[in-house]
């Protein structure tokens, strides 16, 4: 029978056939001096990232990132994705910042390229050894982001693809109100809209208090109106360059 391979499957396979797995924090930039691939950095406006792959041309196109080196390794690794995975055929591919930072369950191509730069910048056999070894949580979300070089909120996604307990990521935007959710091991649906004022990050928006991720228990109705009399752990971390925060949702043992 024949196996569909994902985009982790091709990942694994590049970072093997560059002989690159050991070498940790991966730097998609040595990947594509394995390749020859030609890269620039350009101070695009709107975009952070361009593949452009015709018949004899071949080059990548980067927005450096100062304030968030991490930013800059995921997006090449993004379009890394592009270019390797067989199904992605466009002759240009130009990625905003929503489409490489974010999880939009509709957006499939480009989810396919993030799920294929997470695997290549923090592979998942390595990461299930840090798993093992740091609480679980945020705490082991930063872990991973420190030793692998990666954004947390980057490092937050492939985590919450590893565990196998129900947990959410959130990202609340401008103003208060929720970008996108991503839920695994059936977490119940985070309602959107406005954040609620019992929510942590509710603090952020309106009452100016920077968070640092300090776990607190919430009530379940904060995240879901319609689920009551539970508690959820919340860990919110704000970001005041980006005027977001990033909540870690996990139920209490
Ligand atoms: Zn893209």
């Amino acid at each position: 029978m024949m196996t569909l391979l994902t985009p982790e499957d091709y990942a694994q396979e590049l970072l093997v056939y560059c002989n690159i797995l050991n070498d940790i924090p991966i730097e998609p930039m040595h990947i594509c001096e394995k390749l020859h691939l030609e890269v620039q950095y350009k101070p695009f406006e709107s975009i952070e990232g361009v593949l452009v792959n015709r018949d004899c041309q071949t080059k990548i196109g980067i927005r450096p990132n100062h304030t968030y080196p991490a930013r800059t390794k995921l997006t090449l690794a993004h379009e890394l994705g592009h270019l390797i995975l067989p199904h992605h055929t466009k002759y240009m591919y130009q990625c905003t910042s929503e489409d490489i930072s974010s999880y939009r369950p509709n957006n499939v191509i480009e989810n396919e390229a993030n799920d294929f730069a997470a695997e290549l910048l923090m592979p998942e056999e390595l990461i299930k050894n840090d798993m093992i070894m740091v609480q679980p949580g945020l705490q082991c979300i930063q872990h991973i982001s420190n030793r692998y070089g990666t954004s947390l909120t980057a490092s937050a996604i492939k985590y919450a693809k590893s565990v196998n307990f129900p947990m959410a990521i959130v990202q609340t935007k401008v103003g208060g109100s929720i970008d996108w959710a991503y839920s695994v091991n059936n977490f119940k649906y985070v309602e959107r809209g406005l954040v609620h004022y019992s929510t942590v990050a509710h603090n952020y928006f309106f009452h100016n208090q920077e968070l640092n991720g300090t776990p607190q228990l919430v009530n379940s109705t904060a995240w879901h109106p319609c689920d009551h009399g539970h508690k959820l752990i919340e860990e919110t971390v704000s970001f005041p360059n980006l005027h977001t925060t990033l909540s870690i949702l996990t139920i209490p043992e």
